[in-house]
């Protein structure tokens, strides 16, 4: 599926930052600039500022930065496409996705009619709770016992299913959904030609995707003797319980937040801990936990921490699982609960204060967490601790980072009372396993060569005024420099021979030329939508650097800091000085390198160049105040 540039472009000529973002912070206008706390980490003094005018974010204390596209990309989790999917619905640009096949016309209306269905039956299910006599008395007083507020039961769509064979189906029928489809979405089933409900006399957990459909259900009986405890649908074509993570779509604001995410077993542990005021938590619901909904909390955060109910048989089968999420690359933190004690239990036993003092107090690293696991159980016997290392080894061999992997390393030597190059050893050995022998082992410590110095290492401060001029460039391009003559024009004058060195930066000139060329005047916007992802990070960086500090210093000291934009032409000739300074600096080291190697008939041409590019140098220099000393 893909979507047509016209309607991409409709949507980015509609695109306005502080209409994007104001949905999600509540912005306060302080100077040119809007700000409010960063939904990026943690903070309590506002360091996030929307500049309406660049169209741009930016963090200055996270450093999180980009446009409107890349804010609804970043906090909602969703790559470029599901962006501008959620913007097009914003804006109420109609997305016409090309190359329809009718195959997949028909897909898509399938898919969007189990949506439907599923959540019709999710708003039925829920006034089923709040408003049937059924529900009231046996559903809402079930919750309510659990100590559930009207909040979560609002946050979490919380449902009953009467106790009998056609609630939904026949409502449903009346609202106009197909048999098949209900059938399909696994809200019924059909058996013998016979049609019902799947879910009877329970209590419904909706499951929603990470934008907030609803794609499938669990059922929670409440009766002694009424079979399973919980019923779940089953996958169907929109629900893949692998790539589906409980409590996600209510959480994912908070993990990104406090950078961690809590993962649980069910959806009472989930809605328990945002009853204690833990609202970064999912759950895989039931089953054990996938790559992908790995890869899911990584779109918000790279730690995890695991909360281990306190039982050691469901210890020690957990653990595989967590091998994978350190495979993931994320970093892995255990907290072990009390035996007898399960999340949802223990938080409503110790009450919120003491629940988070709890979480905070008994947080472990996994790998000690592990190790120690396995030792107290090995005891002193040989063969039992032989193992231990081996166990604990094979976890550290998952782990993605060679740096992380040798400080556990060594943290393990300690613990294990084992030789650090006796687990380095049995750590490659077990890497070259893991990778079916083809994969590079690491040996600890890693030497790192130093490479000899010549001309194209020296330290690149070309690159730095290159950046410089960049900066003004974007900034300012059309500030006036001289009477009649802007900024760009100045630079383009004075530049026109000069190729810049630095890729990122020679391709932003490169655009601005060319932008310059078709339209006679140059768009920050349309220059960032031409970049690449990468370039346009260093334009956003640029576009938002220096004045925008100083002003906020104005503002915070009420102190008068003469803008560069009243010191501009000093600062952008002193600019344009050092620039060449810098490259005719650049020319001479590379030259005299030539002469070294040069034939005797060509040492007097080279010779004659140096004193040439000397002698501009020197020039350069004077008027720099710089003295050179050869
Ligand atoms: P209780 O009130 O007896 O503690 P519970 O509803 O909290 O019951 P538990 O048996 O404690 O359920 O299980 C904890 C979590 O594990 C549940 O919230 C649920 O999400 C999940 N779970 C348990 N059994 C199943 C199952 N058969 N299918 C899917 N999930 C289940
Ligand atoms: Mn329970």
């Amino acid at each position: 599926m893909s979507i047509s540039n016209t309607s991409l472009e409709e949507i980015k000529s509609r695109l306005d930052i502080e209409e994007v973002v104001s949905d999600f912070l509540p912005l306060k206008r302080k100077g040119q600039n809007l700000w409010a706390c960063c939904p990026f980490h943690d903070e309590k003094t506002p360091s996030f500022s929307v500049s309406p005018a660049k169209g741009i974010y930016k963090c200055f204390g996270c450093g999180a930065a980009g446009d409107a596209i890349e804010f609804v990309k970043e906090i909602e989790g969703l790559d470029y496409l599901g962006a501008m999917r959620y913007l097009g619905k914003k804006y109420g640009v109609q997305l016409e996705e090309t190359e329809i096949t009718p195959e997949v016309m028909a897909q898509q209306g399938r898919r969007e009619s189990l949506f439907i269905a599923l959540g019709f039956a999710k708003d039925y299910f829920h006034q089923q709770l709040l408003h049937h006599h059924e529900g009231k008395s046996i559903g809402l007083s079930y919750f309510k016992e659990r100590g559930y507020n009207e909040q979560v039961v609002k946050q979490f769509e919380l449902g009953y299913s009467l106790d009998k064979w056609d609630g939904l189906l026949k409502q449903a029928k009346v609202k106009g959904h197909q048999e098949d489809t209900l059938v399909e979405a696994g809200l019924v089933i059909k058996k013998d030609e016979k049609v019902y409900d799947r879910f009877r006399g329970r209590v419904i957990f909706p499951i929603h995707n990470i934008t907030g459909k609803v794609v499938g259900f669990g059922a929670r009986t409440l009766k002694a003797d009424k079979g399973a405890k919980y019923i779940n649908s089953p996958e169907t074509e929109v629900y893949q319980k692998s790539k589906v993570l409980y409590g996600l779509h209510q959480a994912r604001h908070a993990i990104r937040q406090q950078d961690n995410c809590y993962l649980v077993e069910g959806y009472t542990d989930v809605i328990s801990l945002h009853l204690s005021g833990v609202p970064n938590v999912v759950s895989s619901s039931g089953t054990s936990l996938t790559e992908d909904q790995i890869k899911l909390i990584k779109r918000f955060t790279n730690n995890i921490t695991v909360l281990f109910d306190g039982d050691q048989a469901g210890i020690k089968a957990s653990l595989r699982g967590i091998d994978m999420i350190l495979a993931g690359g994320a970093n892995v933190r255990v907290v072990e609960f009390p035996q007898g004690e399960d999340p949802d239990s223990y938080s409503r036993k110790l009450g919120t204060d003491q629940f988070k003092a709890f979480l905070n107090g008994k947080q472990k690293d996994f790998i000690s967490y592990k190790t120690q696991l396995f030792l107290d159980q090995a005891g002193d016997d040989p063969i039992n601790r032989v193992a231990t290392i081996k166990e604990v080894v094979s976890s550290i061999a998952k782990i993605q980072d060679p740096l992380q992997r040798a400080v556990y390393i060594k943290q393990c030597s300690g613990q294990l009372e084992v030789d650090e190059s006796l687990l380095i050893r049995e750590l490659n050995k077990k890497q070259l396993q893991d990778s079916g022998g083809g994969r590079q082992v690491i040996t600890v410590p890693e030497v790192v060569p130093e490479s000899p110095p010549s001309p194209k290492n020296l330290p690149d401060t070309i690159a730095v005024q290159e950046r410089e001029s960049i900066r003004l460039l974007l900034n300012y391009g059309d500030h006036q420099i001289e009477e009649g003559v802007n900024l760009r024009q100045y630079f383009f004058n004075e530049l026109e021979e000069v190729e810049f060195k630095t890729a990122t930066y020679r391709q932003i000139l490169g655009i601005i030329k060319t932008d310059l060329q078709k339209h006679g005047a140059v768009d920050t916007r349309r220059l960032m939508d031409q970049a690449s992802s990468e370039v346009k990070k260093a334009m956003i960086d640029l576009l938002s650097e220096r004045y925008e500090v100083s002003s906020l210093w104005m503002d915070r000291f009420s102190i008068y800091v003469p803008t560069e934009k009243e010191i501009l032409s000093n600062v952008v000739f002193s600019n344009l000085l050092r620039l060449k300074y810098r490259i005719v600096k650049k020319l001479i080291a590379e030259n005299r390198e030539e002469l070294r190697m040069a034939e005797p008939n060509e040492q007097q041409k080279l010779l004659q160049v140096d004193v040439a590019l000397k002698k501009s140098r020197n020039e350069l220099a004077k008027q720099l105040g710089i003295i050179v000393s050869d």
